[in-house]
């Protein structure tokens, strides 16, 4: 991935069940759950975090819904209203992470944009996440030209 940040992933697959996907709008597309343990590295080395992730795959469309506030295991009791209220399209933990990450440090100079622009690219399919991305790719990239321009200052006075 990236030379500073990198994930290391590992999936478990369930059953298929019946789904109605909200991305295809398919009722009663197979749909196949699957535990996602994705951890967040840095330099590819040094764990950071490690996410839990649960989804379901829709068969149909191929993409992947992230089951809310429930575990792969537990979808088998749900009803299918009860499983379609639970799917929402999936947004990488790892890009949620770089977009807070950037809005909270954006004041960090030359890496934030970077970080920024990760999350970005990691979240792009969500609406909410990559409004947000935006903005922190703005602020950091208005921090960056600003340290930028205080180097040169400073240098030549
Ligand atoms: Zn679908």
């Amino acid at each position: 991935m990236h030379a500073i940040l990198g994930s290391h992933r590992k999936t478990f697959k369930g059953e298929p069940l019946p789904i109605d996907c909200p991305m295809c709008h398919e009722q009663g597309a197979w749909g196949i759950p699957r535990h996602l343990e994705e951890r967040l590295l840095l330099f590819h080395l040094i764990p950071l975090f490690t996410f839990n992730t649960d989804f379901i795959d829709c068969q149909t469309c191929g993409e992947a819904l992230t089951l809310r506030g429930c575990r792969m295991q537990d979808v088998y009791q749900l009803s299918p209203e009860e499983l379609s209220a639970r799917l929402q399209p999936y947004v990488s933990a790892v890009g949620r992470f770089c977009v807070i990450a950037s809005l909270a440090l954006f004041c960090c100079p030359f890496v934030m944009p970077i970080i920024a622009v990760i999350g970005f690219f990691l979240t792009r399919r969500h609406k909410t996440w990559r409004r947000l991305a935006i903005v922190g790719i703005c602020l950091s990239s208005v921090v960056t030209v600003i340290a930028i321009l205080s180097l040169i200052f400073v240098r030549n006075p």
